[in-house]
């Protein structure tokens, strides 16, 4: 009965996430991809205890531990001097305060996790070559309409297609995402080309003048993410376009030798100009909701995309499982979802400007402020995001990490 079934729209991971989540609940649903082939960029992802706590309730758990680098540290950088500001230690402590360990994978592999799961799923129908354009629905039922004219029915949709989302300007109607102009490029190396000083278990930033590079080791070590954004005000939104090296270099002539050297060692750049969205208070008509970057887009700045997306998998497969009218187990989950979501998208945008960007006076007191903080001010401050499930009065951490 294809009534009885979640239609979701979008097989990134976000949708994946929410589909196995279905699925652990025996709940039927099928998925709906644009793209000819299932799949993701080859970079890399950081993800915090919170991506943990959901990768266990979604069942994925033990096949995600065993695709994670975990570091030591997280490092906070000058980029003009040189000199470490401050570093959040990822050891014993850090995982006995928060549950679980901080991380960082590579997409593919990440994607890959909850694609296996999903195929191996009978209860996951995945459908490629599908472009969602809007939806309909009635009293009993909603569906997405497809680019060639197709309807696909179940009794709710989710749209989980990510920063251009079609189902979101249907139902929000807030028109284009915000251009940020940042940019930010792109690369993966293997280890051999990676400065040797800089091979640090870490997810290392280097903050400088309205730019800053991260770097961190992915796939058992063998190779290096390179993440470099420069503020240049670009007006467009760009996603994946291949850029020459001399573009690169160009937003970080200014900063320390040291780690300028990782501009010069990044190989095939391409570039995003990064945009986010206003968080709005709703995300649901009837039997249609948003769920990850469709519902909260975000700068990447607190490295917690990903994580909120499959926060939202877990919280909508939670509701799914309780029964009761759709419309209003939706609304629930717009509920749960939406304050804790709108907190990563504003504070994104606070931490570049106030951490990763500012210089000068601005940049110094930067330096003053941070370099004073303990590892436990730290774990303190990240309490709320690491410690929780987003769940709170639904689902205890106990009971996530039981499953
Ligand atoms: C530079 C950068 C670094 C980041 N680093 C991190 C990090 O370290 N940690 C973290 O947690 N997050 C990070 N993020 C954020 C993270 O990538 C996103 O939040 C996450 O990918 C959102 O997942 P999603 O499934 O909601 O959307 P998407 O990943 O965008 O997936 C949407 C899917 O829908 C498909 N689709 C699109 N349109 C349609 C349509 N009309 N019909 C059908 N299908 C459609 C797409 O092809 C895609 O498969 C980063 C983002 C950027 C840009």
């Amino acid at each position: 009965m294809s009534n009885d079934r979640f239609v979701i729209a979008g097989g990134g991971i976000g949708g994946l996430a929410l589909a196995i989540g279905l699925a652990q609940k025996g709940q039927r649903s099928i998925v709906l991809e644009k793209a000819r082939q299932l799949g993701e960029i080859g970079a890399g992802i950081q993800l915090g205890p919170n991506a943990f706590h959901a990768f266990d309730y979604l069942g994925v758990g033990d096949t995600a531990r065993e695709m994670a680098v975990y570091i030591d540290n997280l490092r906070l950088m000058d980029a003009m001097s040189g000199e470490e500001i401050t570093r959040i230690p990822l050891g014993a402590d850090f995982r006995a305060r928060f549950g679980n360990p901080y991380a960082v994978v590579h997409r593919g592999d990440l994607h890959g996790v909850f694609l296996k799961a999903c195929t191996a799923h009978d209860l996951v129908d995945l459908r490629t070559s599908c472009e969602v354009t809007g939806y309909e629905q009635d009293a009993d039922s909603a569906s997405a309409v497809l680019a060639s004219g197709e309807r696909v029915t179940g009794k709710a949709l989710i749209g989980a297609e990510g920063l251009w989302s079609r189902i979101r300007q249907q139902l929000v109607g807030d028109g284009m995402p915000r251009v940020s102009g940042h940019s930010t490029y792109r690369s993966v190396i293997p280890t051999e080309d990676m400065p040797e000083d800089l091979r640090w278990n870490a997810a290392t930033l280097w903050a400088g003048p309205k730019c800053h590079i991260v770097h961190y080791p992915l796939q058992g070590g063998k190779t290096w993410n390179l993440v470099v954004t420069y503020h240049n005000h670009a007006p467009e939104p760009v996603a994946g376009r291949p850029v020459t090296h001399e573009e690169v270099a160009r937003g970080f002539e200014h900063i320390n030798p040291k780690a300028r050297q990782i501009i010069e060692k990044g190989r095939d750049w391409k570039v995003w100009v990064l945009c986010d969205r206003d968080p709005v208070l709703n995300w649901v008509d009837g039997r249609v909701a948003l769920l990850g970057d469709a519902a909260h887009p975000t700068m990447q700045y607190f490295a917690q995309g990903a994580c909120m997306a499959m926060e939202d998998a877990v919280a909508l497969s939670h509701l799914a499982d309780q029964g009761g009218e759709i419309g209003a187990m939706l609304t629930r989950y717009n509920e749960m979802r939406r304050q804790r979501t709108a907190r990563i998208q504003l504070q994104s945008r606070e931490i570049g400007t106030h951490v990763y960007h500012p210089e000068g006076a601005h940049a110094e007191l930067r330096n003053t402020v941070m370099s004073a903080k303990s590892p436990e001010d730290w774990y303190d401050a990240v309490a709320w995001l690491y410690g929780s499930t987003g769940l709170e009065g639904a689902v205890s951490s106990e009971t996530l990490a039981r499953r």
